[in-house]
């Protein structure tokens, strides 16, 4: 990682700490923090820079740490330590050893926790289990503070008459309200602009965390029960954004779950936090990793009532952009089935296939552009290579001036060709002509741009119309002079018939078939059909290509700089792959079987739903 990818994995780790994992949400929750508290800050960089720094020594997978999952531990550390404990350079020493091993406590949380089987976040439980131990083992130690009691409740100021004050609302008092919003505005203005820089809907979700984290503490506790930050900012707020948009996908009943989780939450907290302040802990991040695990676990383990109730849990590998998820389970009813054969999906064998039908959902206009590879796996050779059926000929005879140019030279093209028409006419289509076919069917495929001439994808069911040939048509003839179209089977017919050379019956003219010779001009119009059709497109799927030959190398550059996605299934590299959302290097007919049938499995279920 360069000094870049180190900046941006800093700045993520923090966007972590509120489930807004990019680097400027990450910067505004450090500005947050600093503004706070620069000692808390300091200690959450050391904290970041610790867990972080180990988990590269240890060759932990780049994309998570890069992610900032490991450092944002470290930073949890950092800030609770900051929050509870005295401070001195030895207890600097101590977060800075805690936060080493806190990415090999993470490691095995997430390990145990993200199989399939049980499929939770690991939440704040890596830095509970390293603080707690350490926290009872040092409790009587001189120097490290015992933790206070100021972010509890004060047992003797709480009115408990929870009965009267929910038919006296009126009672509730506007100037503690206020102070519960107001306090520490600087930082709590960079929070939600962080919140914002990520997601809308969980900024939403924070202030209708604090929101009903307020109502909450006043139901619970009376007038002085609503003002309690660690109440707040260490339960409510990233619990309602936990339940109502990152973890469970976005919806009414998710914002109705979230609100049922801080009002349960409430006097969830108030409980553990005595109960653990009786053991002389803070009670840390585990009121909240407590509800927030609890309310998933029931989610995954009864996905039945969950389904009923219109609640989707999101799957781990797939948390991550709330917007996104909302889009999704608007979309699919039934989103938790959905859900779950996506995930089953990610967690097999054949990722890159997978990422491919991930890359193909998403998509609406896919244009496929196939190449030679798709022929060859029909049994038709690639005729612009050397190992092509050209070899057996010295190709300059078949160039369009010679062609053009005298008699003899037309009637070794048609000897030749004729040769190629045999094959072609012999060839089936193979299971990617059928898999795009399906595609079209699936109401997926806007277009094919082939550079193949042998009507294979036509044969194989894709409407002609969505056919745009590169490189013209083999099976039929056209005269050079008045345009006249033949049927190939019909000339073939005149030349089994003794005919050398055929010439158009209207006009005399040069016959030809109509798949472009070497030397001869592409059809003007296919090439402009197929630019337009990849300038429109949301994902070019290339098939059997290796990109080199003009227009068709040019068209992943137009795709890419529309913003599609492109994806390369090739035998060979191409100057393209280093672009591509994904490349595959297998035999195109077997990915593409796989990848249609896995869409075929998943489209139903988002199309019936989108349907009703
Ligand atoms: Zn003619």
């Amino acid at each position: 990682m360069r000094g870049a990818g180190w900046t941006e994995c800093l700045l993520r780790a923090y966007g972590q700490a509120f489930f807004c994992a990019n680097p400027l949400s990450g910067a505004l929750f450090a500005l947050a923090i600093l503004s706070a508290d620069p000692g808390t800050f300091a200690r959450s960089l050391v904290g970041l820079l610790a867990a972080t720094a180990v988990a590269r020594l240890l060759r932990f997978d780049v994309a998570l740490v890069k992610s900032g999952l490991y450092g944002f531990n470290g930073i949890l550390l950092g800030l609770y330590w900051g929050v509870f404990r005295e401070q001195s350079w030895t207890g600097l020493a101590v977060l800075a050893a805690l936060a080493a091993a806190s990415p090999i406590v993470a490691a095995a949380c997430a390990k145990g926790l993200s199989r399939p089987s049980v499929d939770l976040p690991a939440l704040c439980l890596p830095s509970i289990l390293l603080m707690v131990p350490l926290l009872l083992a040092v409790k009587d130690v001189p120097g490290f503070a015992t933790a206070p009691g100021y972010l509890v409740w004060e047992l003797d100021k709480i009115d408990y008459r929870v009965m009267d004050r929910l038919f006296h609302w009126g009672d509730l008092d506007g100037k503690a309200v206020w102070s519960a919003i107001s306090s520490g505005a600087a930082t709590k203005i960079l929070l939600l602009l962080g919140v914002l820089a990520h997601s809308r809907i969980l900024a939403g979700m924070a202030v209708v965390g604090l929101a009903t984290s307020i109502a909450a503490g006043w139901l619970l506790g009376g007038n002085y029960a609503v003002w309690n930050s660690a109440l707040h900012f260490h339960v409510s707020v990233p619990l309602a954004m936990a339940l109502g948009g990152f973890f469970v996908a976005f919806n009414r009943s998710a914002v109705l779950l979230a609100i049922l989780a801080v009002l349960v939450g409430a006097p969830a907290w108030h409980g553990i936090s005595v109960a653990l302040l009786a053991l002389g802990l803070p009670a840390y991040g585990v009121p909240f990793t407590v509800m927030a695990l609890g309310m998933l676990a029931l989610l995954r383990w009864l996905p039945a009532a969950a389904e009923r109730l219109g609640l989707a849990r999101i799957p781990l590998a797939w948390v991550g952009d709330p917007e996104e998820s909302a889009v999704w389970n608007r979309r699919f009813r039934f989103a938790d089935r959905f859900w779950r054969e996506v995930h089953a999906l990610r967690g097999s064998p054949g990722a890159d296939v997978n990422r491919l039908v991930e890359i193909l959902l998403r998509s609406r206009r896919v244009v496929a552009m196939t190449g030679a590879g798709g022929s060859t796996e029909s049994g038709i050779p690639d005729y612009r290579t050397h190992e092509g059926a050209w070899k057996k000929y010295d190709a300059s005879p078949f160039r369009y001036e010679a062609f053009l140019a005298s008699e003899e030279s037309r009637r070794r093209y048609w000897e030749m060709s004729e040769d190629f028409f045999h094959i072609v006419r012999n060839a089936r289509p193979n299971a990617a002509h059928i898999a795009l076919a399906e595609l079209e069917r699936l109401g997926r495929l806007e277009r094919i741009v082939t550079q193949n001439v042998d009507n294979l994808h036509q044969r194989a069911g894709t409407s002609i119309a969505r056919v745009i040939e590169l490189h013209g048509n083999e099976l039929s003839v056209s005269c050079l002079k008045c345009g006249k179209r033949y049927d190939r089977v019909e000339v073939h017919r005149w030349i089994e018939g003794g005919v050398g050379v055929p010439y158009c019956l209207a006009c005399q003219g040069v016959l030809k078939p109509d798949s472009t010779a070497f030397g001869q001009p592409m059809p003007l119009a296919a090439s402009q059909a197929a630019l337009e059709a990849v300038s429109g497109c949301d994902c070019l799927l290339v098939l059997g290509t290796s990109l080199e030959v003009q227009p068709a190398a040019y068209l992943p550059w137009k795709a890419k700089s529309g913003g599609a996605a492109l994806a390369i299934v090739t035998k060979s590299p191409t100057r393209y792959d280093i672009h591509a959302d994904v490349v595959i290097r297998a035999d195109i007919s077997d990915v593409m079987r796989r990848t249609v049938a896995r869409l075929k499995l998943l489209l139903p279920l988002m199309d019936g739903a989108a349907a009703r």
